[in-house]
């Protein structure tokens, strides 16, 4: 059988260990199976435990397919990753927890710490700055944390500057990618920071008239549309992200009911993930593109649920 197109042909595809074994290794090893330790490509197979054996001595010459991936000390079996990937990288409006849980029959709790998982592999590597047209726009999203009990969502809200939202930035270069972060505020200094650091200098920046945003076209050839006259002046408008936003928030509150402003950024991951590898390119392809990006990235239990504090950072 050769490798699945549909979720059905997916789930019966990978139903045999040996079809997931040898699909993850040639996605992680295209041009042969080396040791994750010294990079030799002197190894074994040890067929009865499914691992490899690198020939030199050194610690960790045992390994398997998952060692240095998303799914390394996890105890669920890649039938069930594998399929809840491709859920997570096909769906438009998102998979909750619940859902997944019942379709793979493991826990809430499992499916959940599963997915954020996914989404750190659906996180983009950084691509460099954008050049060419580029719409930059800011939001709030609200309804988060909704099933917080109401004395720790009050301190939340409270913690947070009073409200209840969280604001985002969204750049979008036009026919091309849109990149999300999650932003303390919306003043002057941080945006102008975000779109220095995406933008390339020279672009055409198109944003709204918030004041904020002035000053850009020391760098930048600035249009502004001011929302209160129209929302597009002939190529001056920012309808690209207002779509976006549009998307996302439908997910958000569609599907993920309980998000916490915590873990946002990693719903923002996902959407731009789906939303970027929307044209052109089938569930088959963007679940290979999800899977080629399991490498090198690891989650942990204490990193995800804020024991340790580089959440951000966990892209190696
Ligand atoms: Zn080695």
């Amino acid at each position: 059988m050769s490798e699945p197109n549909t979720l059905q042909e997916a789930v019966i595809y990978f139903s045999s260990p040996q079809n997931c074994l040898d699909y993850l290794a040639a996605k992680r090893w295209p041009n042969g199976v080396v040791c994750p330790t010294c990079s030799s490509n002197k190894v074994k197979f040890n067929a009865g435990h499914r691992v490899w054996q690198c020939s030199s001595h050194h610690p960790k010459r045992q390994f398997s397919v998952r060692v240095g991936t998303i799914f390394e000390d996890s105890a669920i079996g890649l039938d069930k990753w594998l399929v809840a990937i491709w859920m997570l990288a096909n769906d438009k409006n998102g998979v909750s927890s619940y859902e997944i849980a019942r379709s793979l029959g493991v826990t809430q709790k499992t499916a959940w710490f599963m997915m954020h998982r996914i989404r750190l592999a659906l996180q983009d590597a950084d691509g460099g700055k954008l050049g060419g047209e580029v719409e930059v726009d800011e939001s709030y999203i609200g309804g988060l944390s909704r099933n917080m009990h109401v004395s720790k969502r009050q301190k939340k809200i409270f913690g947070t500057g009073g409200r209840d939202k969280v604001a985002v930035l969204g750049i979008l270069k036009r026919q091309g990618k849109v990149r999300t972060s999650v932003i303390p505020d919306v003043t002057r200094n941080t945006l102008h920071a975000q779109v220095r650091s995406n933008v390339a200098p020279g672009a055409q920046v198109f944003t709204d008239a918030w004041t904020a945003y002035t000053g850009l076209d020391t760098e930048y050839i600035h249009n502004v549309i001011d929302h209160a006259k129209a929302y597009a002046v002939e190529n001056v408008h920012t309808n690209g992200l207002e779509n976006y936003w549009s998307l996302l928030k439908r997910t958000i509150k569609g599907t993920y009911v309980s998000v916490e402003p915590f873990h946002l950024f990693r719903y923002l991951d996902e959407q731009a993930f789906r939303f970027n590898n929307r044209l052109d390119i089938g569930d088959c392809d963007r679940f290979n593109l999800a899977v080629s990006q399991v490498v090198g990235r690891r989650l942990t239990w204490n990193k995800l649920t804020g024991k340790t504090s580089d959440l951000q950072s966990t892209v190696n």
